[in-house]
């Protein structure tokens, strides 16, 4: 992970727009916010960057991580595919963003492969394949195992799908680049304030943080796998209750020379397999490391325990890195949430925007444009991830204790799908 920035300033008696949460979704929104006129302050109770923003693995896609049959049953076909289209609109948006705001972060339109667990697994990948290229608007093809290596250097899977909607970047580098891009358009971006809790006053609100209070017209509340502090406190309590917290996980191998990597992934793609407890992982933005993403455990550990379980991850599927070294293991929160989806809308006045699936580089930054947009009544024709219903589970108040259990269970059925494949 590349360490964010540090920032100070004095907490202001007032804003117009208060963001709590300096993450790819709070950034975006002030972007967004500040070109449209409104006074904004982004407050990080870390640092701005600090979270899932500043660690993960850089993959960009807009894709969602619900299969299509269960969000045609919730939503119909009509509310299905406008959700999709809402989602694999994040893709071109971050492009754009990163185009216009000129943003150094190694980005790459490179594709995505997707290789498949099992038979089955692949069969599932070619029935929407077309409905992908469909949404997207770019190319998919599968590769059958027998051409596998042609976007892989393993024998480990059954095949897969290249999805051309992708890219990659460094991400730390793409949190500082939005950051600055959200300063030099006027916002305050603060370092070290966290809001403890936020309640109405008059037409506006009052926010207590560590550093004093602050008033604002609006506040849009972006905290995502954070919501929910370990003493159990939440600047938004109510979202706190929709976000449930994962670990991921990874790792970064010595340098492996650049044959290595050629071999490995040829046409250096992003990957991600289809396993329920999936694996994902990439060449590193210099092209010089291997970098291996996953759950390597379902309760708290630490990266040091974590990076002997990614290494075997990731010398099942390349056996010829058994000797390679781990040199860096970090991990960070992402947010799921109880039907799969990212949100956006407005509880009790304030406006969230949260729940990117592990899959929020492109989407984290779309939500928070979203938002952005909404906050300053600016958005012309309505966002089909606003307002839908936000399920919990009764009695949860953010803190995933059935995490082990689900995990497990996952894990246990990918064994179970390659043994019956
Ligand atoms: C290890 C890992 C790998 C990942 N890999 C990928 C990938 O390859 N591709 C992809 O698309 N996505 C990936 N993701 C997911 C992606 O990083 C996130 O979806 C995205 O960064 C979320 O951005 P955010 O702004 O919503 O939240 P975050 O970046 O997590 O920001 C939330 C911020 O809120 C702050 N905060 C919390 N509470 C308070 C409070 N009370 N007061 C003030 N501030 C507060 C936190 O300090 C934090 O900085 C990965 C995530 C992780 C952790």
């Amino acid at each position: 992970m590349a360490e964010p920035a540090q920032r100070g300033a004095t907490l202001p008696a007032r804003t117009a727009v208060a963001v709590v949460g300096g993450g790819y979704a709070g950034l975006s929104a002030a972007l967004t916010l500040r070109r449209l006129g409104h006074e904004v302050l982004v407050l990080d109770a870390e640092r701005i960057g600090w979270g899932a923003s500043s660690r993960n693995g850089g993959m960009v896609s807009g894709g969602l991580k619900v299969a299509a049959g269960a969000l045609e049953s919730t939503h119909g076909p009509v509310g299905a595919r406008r959700i999709a289209a809402a989602a694999a609109a994040s893709f071109p948006f971050i492009e754009d963003t990163i185009a216009r705001e000129k943003i150094d972060c190694d980005y790459v339109r490179c594709g995505r492969f997707v290789p498949a667990w099992t038979q089955k697994h692949y069969d599932g990948l070619a029935a929407r394949a077309d409905f992908l290229a469909e949404v997207t608007g770019m190319p998919t093809r599968m590769l059958p195992r027998a051409r596998q290596h042609e976007a892989l250097g393993s024998d480990h899977y059954h095949g897969g799908m290249v999805a051309e909607a992708s890219g990659s970047l460094h991400p730390g580098k793409y949190a500082r680049g939005l950051a600055r891009a959200a300063e030099g358009a006027g916002a305050v971006l603060m370092d070290g304030v966290r809001v403890g809790g936020i309640t109405r006053e008059g037409d506006g609100f009052r926010l207590a943080t560590s550093a004093g209070e602050l008033r604002a017209d609006a506040v849009l509340v972006a905290t995502n796998g954070y919501s929910r502090q370990p003493d159990g406190g939440s600047a938004m309590p109510w979202l706190a209750r929709r976000m449930i917290p994962v670990g991921s996980y990874l790792i970064a191998t010595e340098p492996v020379g650049t044959e290595v990597i050629d071999r490995l992934f040829p046409g250096r793609r992003m990957i991600s397999d289809t396993k329920r407890v999936l694996n994902y992982f990439r060449p590193s933005p210099d092209g010089t490391r291997v970098l291996w993403g996953g759950r390597a455990s379902f309760g708290p550990t630490s990266p040091e325990a974590a990076a002997p379980v990614l290494h075997g991850f990731m010398t099942d599927v390349f056996p010829e890195l058994r000797e390679t070294k781990i040199t860096h293991s970090w991990t960070g929160n992402v947010a799921f949430t109880f039907d799969f989806l990212p949100h956006i809308g407005v509880q009790d006045g304030l406006h969230y925007a949260a729940g990117c699936q592990g899959s929020g580089v492109a989407m984290a930054t779309w939500l928070g444009h979203q938002a952005g947009l909404k906050i300053a009544g600016a958005a012309n024709e309505p966002f089909a991830l606003d307002g839908l219903t936000f399920p919990t589970l009764p009695g949860y108040k953010g803190d995933p204790w059935f995490l082990p259990m689900v995990g497990g269970w996952y894990r246990l059925r990918d064994r179970l799908d390659r043994l019956v494949a």
